[in-house]
């Protein structure tokens, strides 16, 4: 089943607002068996949505809308549908009723503009909405299906769970697609496109892989008549990929750097301590993204300054003599803040966010220092000076090179 998505708004096409609901759209549908081949913008407008939507029915089996579903004369998506199909909207009197109780329910009478939303063409069925006054609509015309939600992400995703999605599983029973994905860190996009080469360019199972702010995934996505026969397809290129870069995996699926490493530090009964600067914070902040962080996570200095490196245990000499952003200072803030706070695993990280008045030390320079345990792990990493790209790549590294550390010698993850 083909399908396609229009993001429907006109600030959208002003870059005032960011299309979110494709992309979380367009997560959705391998696993339903549905093959997405468009996504377009389309403005508040009703001839342009009308020619999409006219379009759209031609090339493709399916079309998902998000927004352009509220009150106010702006929103336009319905009487593009109805446009494109040739039927004329007719008011629904029991969902005016419904949307005057909605009202009632909050202190308020129903604005007139909202009958706007009680309007239902001869094809379409309304798609109900518990959390907004704007029902979706789900048309059907000529064997071809129109599915309009409104915009709002917090209206739009419990309509697809709860209203599209299990609709979408009594249609489509024909295809499944089943997608892997495997999390690698420490080697360059070019090293792996060499390493698995033998298993690019099939159609099914495919591969493809994408570098990510942790690591460069390889994602294998495999299409089959149900579930195991495409885990089965998957399954010898998995294997071939874990055989050949066993020691760069740190992860698989929706696992976070944070998650994986969480996981080994509980389950070792480890603990770990952190004191970073260039990254100002977002080490720790990514730690504590993970319930339970606290169990083993004894917490972090931000040493933003000589007097915070110097109060958290830092000897000065060592800053003096080598610099703050340097491997020796790194490794200084590791084991001051694991020996002040009793931890077995320390990190420190420093690195130059802006350039040094010599420019000896590029923006994008950090180091990384991971100690304890009787291990030292050193590292230099060069990263694009944007500031958050800085904070997310130094971080991702600190947390994978802490779990690589911690389980080397375990044998590889399944
Ligand atoms: P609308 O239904 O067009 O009036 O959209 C209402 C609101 O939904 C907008 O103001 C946005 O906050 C949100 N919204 C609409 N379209 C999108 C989209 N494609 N991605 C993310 N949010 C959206
Ligand atoms: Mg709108």
């Amino acid at each position: 089943m083909k399908a396609e998505i229009f993001s429907i708004g006109t600030e959208l096409l002003m870059g005032e607002l960011t299309d979110t609901n494709a992309a979380w759209i367009a997560a959705r549908l391998p696993a339903l068996g549905i093959q997405l081949q468009w996504v377009s913008i389309i403005g508040d407008d009703l001839d342009m949505l009308a020619n999409a939507f006219t379009q759209g029915m031609r090339r493709s089996d399916i079309i998902f809308t998000t927004g352009g579903l509220g009150p106010t004369q702006d929103d336009l998506t319905r009487e593009g549908v109805a446009k494109a199909l040739g039927e004329t909207p007719t008011v629904q009197p029991e969902v005016v009723q419904e949307l005057e109780r909605y009202f009632q329910g909050r202190g308020a009478s129903m604005p007139a503009t909202n009958i706007k939303q009680a309007h239902l063409i001869p094809s379409a069925q309304f798609v109900r909405n518990r959390n907004g006054t704007a029902p979706g609509w789900w048309a059907e015309r000529d064997g071809k299906i129109i599915v309009s939600m409104p915009g709002p992400p917090g209206e739009m995703h419990p309509i697809w769970e709860e209203e599209v999605e299990p609709r979408l599983r009594q249609i489509v029973k024909d295809e499944v697609t089943v997608t892997r994905n495997i999390k690698t860190m420490g080697l360059s996009e070019g090293a792996i496109d060499e390493i698995v080469s033998e298993y690019f360019g099939q159609e099914n199972p495919y591969l493809g892989i994408y570098s990510k702010a942790d690591g460069i995934h390889l994602r294998i996505i495999a299409r089959a008549r149900d579930t195991g026969t495409a885990q089965a397809m998957i399954a010898p290129v998995e294997r071939g990929i874990t055989d050949r870069l066993g020691p760069y995996i740190w992860g698989y699926d929706d696992e976070t750097p944070e998650q994986a490493l969480g996981q080994v530090l509980k389950q070792k009964g480890l603990t770990l301590a952190t004191m970073e600067s260039c990254t100002g914070g977002f080490l720790a902040n990514t730690i504590t993204e993970v319930p339970d962080s606290s169990s083993y996570y004894k917490g972090g200095v931000v040493a933003y300054s000589n007097e915070m490196h110097f109060a958290s245990g830092v000897p000065p000499e060592i800053i003096e003599s080598y610099g703050e952003v340097s491997q020796e200072t790194a490794n200084a803030m590791a084991r001051a803040i694991r020996q002040r706070l009793g931890a077995d695993f320390g990190i420190g990280i420093t690195g130059a966010t802006h350039p040094s008045p010599d420019e000896s030390r590029p923006p994008g320079l950090a180091y990384l220092s991971i100690e304890g345990m009787g291990q030292l792990k050193e590292m230099e990493l060069r990263v694009p000076p944007r500031r958050i790209t800085i904070k997310r790549r130094v971080s991702n590294n600190a947390l994978i090179e802490l779990r690589k550390l911690i389980t080397a010698g375990d044998g590889h993850r399944k």
